[in-house]
Formats: structure tokens, sequence, C-alpha cells
């Protein structure tokens, strides 16, 4: 032992003084992870935290909202190319954005094998132009097939929109992060089972305040909310708008605001970053009242980590105190 020790002891200090000039594996070297939307950016911010080889970037520009029908620009597919890992919506709203990168290994697609809704529950269009306007009963498929569909052309793409499909999202991210950075692989771990217990609990605090509704009947002014209303009690009757940009005719207007009537709609859930005109209409020719909620599809880039959080809950307020109030 005693003849070995000086020996060992000066190749190793040898070895640190190399390690400082050159990393000596992968694991010292910097990931770059980056997201498509602003959610997913926002989640991933959220399990890499204090973690210290990882740098979080976003595509879409953390104001744009979801990127539906957006052109990729010349920047945008550099990003995209710089990545490490890509981490993407899926269900058609960015797999665009995958298709740039050659290594398909490094692409992340979160809400692949999650059950999903169709799109515009009340009102879709078939891509071959037949059956414009059709009611889910009357189609007679089973709840399984409603939920869960092999292809996207009419699924629902905001799973991030509530909490309790949002913490589904992280498992996917953060099995793919440690296989990338196995060093740090307790800091991720830690930080996503943190988080997850953060969004179950908002997810149950928002599905308990809509158990006590009088009233849990909505119109929305898009489908960004259909995954929320469908995991936590309220009832969208009618969605205005299947995207934004997407005029609805007025005979749909009329349709929508005799629904309404019809119903006792409470609410008129309308986006802060769309302008909300045809919902203003709905809400004069009704009486309904206005309430403005967030999908947390867009913020700042330099969000706090509870960011979601804070947007979940001043919704759940705001449609709390509109439904309870509501008449029946
Ligand atoms: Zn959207």
């Amino acid at each position: 032992m005693l003849l070995i020790l000086p020996a060992a002891y000066a190749a190793g200090s040898s070895q640190i003084q190399n390690n400082k000039k050159h990393p000596p594996d992968s694991h010292q070297k910097q990931i770059k992870v980056v997201a498509t939307t602003y959610p997913l950016y926002l989640l991933t911010k959220n399990i890499v935290a204090d973690a210290p080889n990882v740098v979080v970037d976003l595509v879409v520009n953390s104001y744009a909202g979801c990127p539906h029908d957006y052109h990729l620009t010349p920047k945008d597919v550099i990003k995209i190319k710089s990545a490490d890992l890509l981490i993407i919506n899926g269900l058609g709203l960015d797999n665009n954005m995958a298709d740039k990168i050659a290594d398909k290994g490094a692409v992340v697609d979160t809400s692949s094998g999650f059950k999903t809704l169709e799109r515009g529950e009340k009102e879709h269009k078939s891509p071959h132009g037949h059956h414009d306007e059709h009611k889910h009963d009357e189609h007679k498929h089973d709840e399984h097939k409603h939920e869960e569909h092999g292809h996207h052309e009419h699924a629902n793409q905001h799973l991030f929109a509530s909490p309790r499909r949002y913490a589904n999202l992280i498992d996917p991210i953060v099995n793919k992060i440690v296989t990338f950075d196995s060093l740090n692989s307790h800091i991720y771990l830690k930080n996503s089972k943190a988080y997850k217990v953060a969004l179950f609990k908002l997810a149950d605090d928002f599905s308990k305040l809509m158990s006590k509704l009088n009233n849990p009947k909505v119109i929305s002014q898009f489908t960004a909310f259909e995954y929320l209303a469908h995991d936590t009690g309220f009832v969208v009757i009618a969605t205005v708008q299947e995207h934004p940009g997407e005029a609805p005719s007025a005979a749909r207007i009329l349709k929508i605001i005799q629904q309404a009537k019809e119903n006792g709609v409470a609410a008129i859930i309308a986006e802060p970053q769309f302008g909300d005109r045809y919902v203003r209409t709905i809400s004069q020719q009704t009486g309904i009242p206005v309430i403005q909620m967030d999908p947390v599809a867009s913020g700042p880039e330099a969000a706090d980590l509870t960011y979601y959080e804070q947007m979940m809950r001043k919704n759940m307020e705001r449609l709390q105190k509109a439904l309870r109030d509501g008449q029946e």
C-alpha cells in the first residue's frame, strides 16, 4: 500500500490537470434541448431547472402561440438542426419541424401514445369536403374510438392545456434526457417528480371546483380547452372557430347563439392573445358574459417556472366565478 500510494497520487493529480483542458467524456458536454412550442419549452425548463449541462431553447417565438399553419424561417431551421434533442407537440401541429432533423432518434414526440379527443367536437371539416357539419352522437362510434385516434388528422392538438395531460408529457421528455446525461439523471428525475406533483395537485383542485358548479356549460372561442373541459368537468356546448384566422360564417354564429340560449350557457371563453370579435357578437346577442382564459400556448420566454400553474389558477378562478354565478 505504502509503495503504491504515492504513484497513484501523482497519476491522479496529473489527470485532474488534463481534465480541465479536455473533458474526458460526453457527460461533460453541454446538451442542447430545443422545444418547438412554448408550453413544451416551459415544461422542459421545469424538468431541467438547475442541471448544469443543459440549455433549453425554443423554436417558435414565445408570444406567437401554437404554430397552426406556421411557416418555418431559415433561422428556425438552423435552430432545429442544432438540437441534440428536439421536443415536439406532435398530432400534426409541428411534425414538419421534426422532418428537418436527420436523426429521428433525437426527436421526442410528446403526444405519441396518448389518447386524444377529436378537434372541434361539434363541427369539424372533413379533408374530403363532405359532412361539413355533424354532431358526434350521430356518428354512433363508441367512446374508445372517440378518444383514441390512430391518425392525427382530427385530433385536438392541445394536450398541454389540461394540467393532468401536461403532467403526462413529462415522462417522454425526461426519459430521453437521462439517456443523454445519465450523470445528472438524479436532478432530472427529482425535478420531474416535483413538477408532476404540482401539476396533479392543480388538476385535482380544478376538478374539485368544477364539481361544485351551478351550471358548467360554456361556449369556447377556440378548441384549446376541450381536454381541460373533458378532464375537469365543465362542458363546451359549441366552439366558435376551429382555428384562429378562420372566420365563422354568419349562419354558424346564429346557430351558436341559438345553442347558447337553448342550453342556458353560463359563459363564453375567449383567449387573450386573439381578437374576440365573434365572441363579442354572441355575448351581445345573448347577454352571456365573456371570460378570458389563457391555454398557456404563449408567454414570456423568461417566465418563472411556475408560470403555467399561475395562469391555470387564474383560469380556474375566472371560470369558477362565471359558472358559479351563472343561472341554470
Ligand atoms: Zn392552438
